[in-house]
């Protein structure tokens, strides 16, 4: 069977290595000794100001949201995964849905001012892909209409933009750490800011609001992230040059042998290093994916719809829908693409797709 992807496990006498420090140490969770040396990696790795892992990709976004959206409207983009629209309306926010640009399939920044009212407090946009969002439009928008920028940057782990990480953009950004991203700590996550006060402002918010052991900050929650997912962290992030190369490898074979008289992809934003996070295809219709989707799980592969539907459709929402979201989520299937994934099974995968 092939998935659209496979979680890279590292060889276990790795990770062995970093649980039996956990048993040294005898202490799990709360600031302890792994979860503070990957922060201290993952900074220096990604090349960031500020980062806080938590618990999972989520959580993250609802602190973030938690901060600044004030409960107002939350201006999105509706292709993306779920959690970007739940994570709004848990929030008790409301979504605002802006339809996406064709090429790069972000949200279209200039259709984003019209869908400005004196209810909007944030931006919250997602880098789908890895694919950067047009961030200087975006940053001048926020800064006009005096609003916060959140990026759920799930999938960008090593993504830099103009020589910058990607995290290094917006008021505070996300990253999920799931055992299906590039990077992983089986369940887990990031949030990155650009200062002090409000890695400070989010610290305690994902601390239960602790500001020592009798004494509040303020509201907060729990999103820490445990000393066995860091050791999971710290057992995966020395593979991430041999995790890229390889995923380097099955993108580039797509590239090469796939039919493209037919099939399209995304464009990807100019001054980006790229993380190979997805390899999604656009098909020129629906029916034409279902059938291409059907040949492959005959023979046991599955690719997977991501991202449809187009959020504004989700069950628990009222919106007018965006044309331009609908068209591609119901034409963009993602092509399994993990390490290991060998030269015969691409084969097989291109065949059935080619014919
Ligand atoms: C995976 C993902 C999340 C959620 O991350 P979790 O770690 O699973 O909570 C959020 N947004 C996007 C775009 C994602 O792909």
């Amino acid at each position: 069977m092939i998935n659209v992807t496979k979680t890279f496990f590292p060889p276990l006498e790795d990770y062995q290595k970093q649980t039996q420090r956990v048993w040294d140490n005898q202490w799990l969770t709360n600031n302890g000794e792994l979860y503070k040396e990957l922060s201290l990696k993952l900074k220096s790795y990604l090349g960031v100001n500020h980062i806080i892992p938590m618990t999972n990709g989520t959580l993250p976004i609802q602190i973030a949201l938690n901060a600044y959206a004030n409960q107002g409207e939350v201006i999105t983009t509706p292709f993306s995964y779920v959690a970007t629209t739940a994570s709004i309306v848990w929030e008790k926010c409301t979504p605002v849905f802006v339809d996406i640009d064709p090429d790069h399939l972000t949200i279209d920044e200039t259709k984003i001012e019209a869908a400005i009212t004196d209810k909007t407090t944030c931006i919250l946009a997602t880098h789908v892909y890895g694919n950067p969002c047009h961030l200087e439009a975006i940053e001048a928008i926020a800064k006009k209409h005096d609003l916060k920028v959140i990026y759920d940057a799930a999938h960008c782990f090593g993504v830099t933009y103009k020589g910058t990480s990607i995290f290094n953009y917006g008021d505070v950004s996300t990253c999920s750490f799931h055992a299906t991203k590039l990077f992983h700590t089986g369940e887990g996550g990031a949030l990155f800011c650009q200062d002090e006060t409000t890695r400070q402002e989010m610290w305690y918010r994902h601390n239960f609001g602790h500001d020592g052991p009798e004494k509040y900050h303020g509201l907060g929650m729990n999103a820490k992230m445990s000393e066995l997912q860091a050791a999971m962290g710290l057992s995966v992030l020395p593979y991430m040059a041999h995790i890229l190369a390889e995923r380097k490898r099955v993108c580039s074979f797509y590239d090469q042998h796939l039919d493209w008289t037919k099939l399209s992809k995304f464009k990807l934003r100019a001054d980006t290093t790229w993380n190979y996070a997805y390899y999604p295809v656009i098909f020129p219709s629906e029916v034409d994916l279902l059938s291409a989707k059907d040949k492959l799980e005959a023979h046991q592969i599955f690719p997977r719809r991501y991202f449809y539907p187009s959020l504004e459709d989700l069950p628990y929402i009222n919106s007018k829908t965006c044309p331009i979201a609908q068209t591609y989520a119901k034409r963009i299937l993602c092509l399994p693409l993990y390490v290991d994934l060998k030269k015969t099974e691409l084969n097989l995968i291109i065949k059935q797709l080619n014919s």
